[in-house]
């Protein structure tokens, strides 16, 4: 045994005991005759003291000693002298005074300081991921996300849920993204692909009669580079047979809130979540990822702000447009410097412009409003009358600024929406001890892909249309809602699930509406389509992202903080510099020749 305890043990109480450790040198501090040295396991610090009147050789030896070196000591705990005690650290009233040192294994000079309160570029970090991992945040990341899935495991076996691994080498399962390929060498020309997701396999497991599956299942897709892509995620992904949209949301409601309760006692959440369909949470919010930790939510006032004499409404209002907006409270003082930062900020989320009208917080109250009390670009055109209406419509009070968008619904729902968490993060209202999950359901089944100029699923085209849209479904593709849903939390999306199609005709109206080819279909769902004329249950369930969820546990914004080995923003691994080109011979046996694009 290299160890008996570990370096964050030792108290009070193990003072007189013979113990020996193994670790890191943390730090090393030379008082005269007296060495010191910081000791680091994964389980925290314990000073070690080399005083020559105990050891001769091992203080000698200890003078060699550099950061990082690997060591194990042998010698006594004992109580620090009155003074010297560090009440920062557990073992704070201890030390280890040592009589044997060992060096296990030198190390050269570190590329940072392993510590937490270090600020190291990103890519130095995954640079050296290996010596980041050993900072004490990022194994307590590491503890954590096990934690979670060890919960996870425990729940879902309890519920009768059999966790199956399924391929990683397969064919195409589309996700709305571009698949990673692998070549096949035995079978020339020919590819497999990395899985989006486990969908269609998960599918064919209910058919097989497995009614309860899960898997930590990892998916790959290549897309276009976005802040806090990952190529590769991890999900939890699950599906049940018999049942329906309640039964699946149920069984997310009660693992996530258990998962929260174990690994973050202190944190705020409330089962069962808050349930909003989707056109709800595009009316109050904009968005389908809504922030239910805070108010400001957006009030459509296009006729109100029609009847002002501001041109710009006017003219949008007629023309069939979008005008909505929303109040943000205390900040009627802004000055300009502040609203022409929003401006710019809408701005670059799309907006033409941004209309802002303050609201002097000396008014007794909305009804008490006089031209005075209203700062606006637009005060012009825009009568008192006008005013008090729109901030009464918007439930805004003196002291307000409302800030307001026109254009096309789907602009103006975006602007608003970033604006709105942009304005609750300037003025810190999400309170970060909370945890907001909320459903999110009966999305529309396709969305119109302006690009393309055609229909395509707003998920997945396995979801399952509600039965009282089937008439339409050909006529009117846009208005289809299905049994489609996600679970959201503080503003980001946690994952999606739906009720299944389980009918091949059914499924095959779908393929025709997205615009697949007879041969597409039997070559990309054949497989689906066959097992479904086989006695195929009807089935629904999920797919939850685990990254996102450990990030938010750990109050990390960015999911490769909670990945052990992550790329970066452009898809690199720096530690192991992947990708990378393969030997000549490689390609080869895989009968591939490379075209290096032109520059
Ligand atoms: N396969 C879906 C996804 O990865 C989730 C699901 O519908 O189960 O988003």
């Amino acid at each position: 045994m290299y160890k008996d305890t570990n370096c964050g043990e030792p108290r009070e109480s193990a003072a007189g005991s013979q113990i020996t450790v193994a670790g890191w040198v943390h730090r090393r501090r030379d008082h005269g005759n007296l060495i010191f040295i910081d000791l680091r396991d994964r389980s925290g610090l314990l000073q070690v003291v080399f005083n020559p009147k105990y050891s001769e050789k091992a203080h000698d030896l200890a003078g060699s000693l550099r950061s990082e070196w690997v060591v194990q000591v042998t010698g006594k705990v004992v109580t620090r002298l009155p003074g010297a005690e560090n009440p920062d650290l557990p073992t704070g009233m201890v030390e280890l005074s040592a009589t044997d040192l060992v060096i296990l294994n030198r190390s050269v000079t570190p590329p940072f300081e392993v510590s937490d309160e270090v600020e190291v570029d990103a890519n130095t970090r995954l640079k050296y991921r290996f010596m980041d991992l050993r900072r004490p945040r990022m194994q307590e990341i590491l503890k954590l996300r096990h934690e979670v899935i060890h919960i996870m495991w425990d729940y879902l076996t309890d519920k009768g849920f059999t966790q199956i691994e399924t391929p990683i080498l397969i064919k195409s399962t589309p996700e709305g993204a571009r698949d990673y390929v692998v070549p096949s060498r035995v079978h020339p020309g020919n590819f497999y692909a990395l899985p989006q997701s486990p969908q269609q396999l998960k599918q064919l497991l209910m058919v097989s009669g497995v009614e309860r599956y899960f898997q930590i299942a990892r998916c790959f897709r290549d897309e276009d580079l976005r802040t806090d892509r990952q190529p590769e995620h991890t999900q939890l992904d699950f599906e049940m047979s018999f049942v329906h949209q309640d039964d699946v949301m149920t069984i997310v409601e009660e693992l996530y809130t258990r998962i929260v309760k174990e690994t973050s006692p202190d944190t705020e959440i409330s089962a069962p979540f808050p349930r909003l369909t989707y056109a709800e949470s595009m009316e109050r919010f904009g968005t389908d990822k809504p922030d239910l930790r805070f108010g400001m939510e957006l009030t459509t006032i296009t006729e109100t702000a029609a009847t002002s004499d501001a041109q710009v409404f006017q003219a949008m209002a007629s023309s069939g447009g979008s005008i909505r907006g929303f109040s943000v409270p205390g900040c009627g003082d802004y000055g300009r410097r502040q609203t022409d930062n929003l401006t710019e900020f809408a701005k670059s989320s799309g907006a033409q412009g941004l209309v802002f009208i303050a609201l002097d917080e000396s008014a007794a109250s909305i009804d008490a409003l006089e031209n005075d009390h209203i700062r606006s670009p637009l005060k012009k055109f825009l009568s008192v009358d006008v005013v008090k209406k729109i901030a009464t419509e918007m439930g805004a009070e003196p002291g307000d600024l409302m800030l307001i968008v026109a254009g096309t619904e789907k602009l103006v729902n975006t602007v608003l929406s970033n604006l709105r968490n942009e304005m609750a993060k300037r003025l810190e209202m999400a309170d970060p001890k909370q945890i907001a999950f909320a459903w999110v359901y009966d999305f529309p089944l396709f969305e119109w892909d302006e690009e393309l100029k055609k229909y395509e699923p707003a998920h997945h085209v396995f979801s399952s249309p509600k039965a009282e849209h089937m008439d339409y479904l050909e006529t009117n593709p846009g208005k289809v809602i299905g049994f489609l849903w996600d679970l959201v939390c503080n503003g980001s999306e946690m994952g999606s699930g739906s009720i299944r199609i389980h009918d091949k005709d059914l499924q095959t109206r779908l393929f025709n509406i997205i615009g697949y080819t007879e041969d597409q279909i039997s070559d990309r769902f054949g497989q689906l389509l066959t097992a479904f004329t086989y006695g195929a249950p009807p089935h629904g369930g999920m797919g939850l992202g685990l990254d996102r969820l450990v990030a938010i546990l750990a109050g990390e914004d960015a999911i490769r903080e909670v990945i052990a080995f992550p790329k970066t923003q452009s898809a690199v691994d720096p530690l192991f510099e992947a990708p990378s080109p393969i030997e000549d011979q490689q390609l080869e046996d895989l009968h591939i020749r490379v075209v290096m694009p032109k520059s």
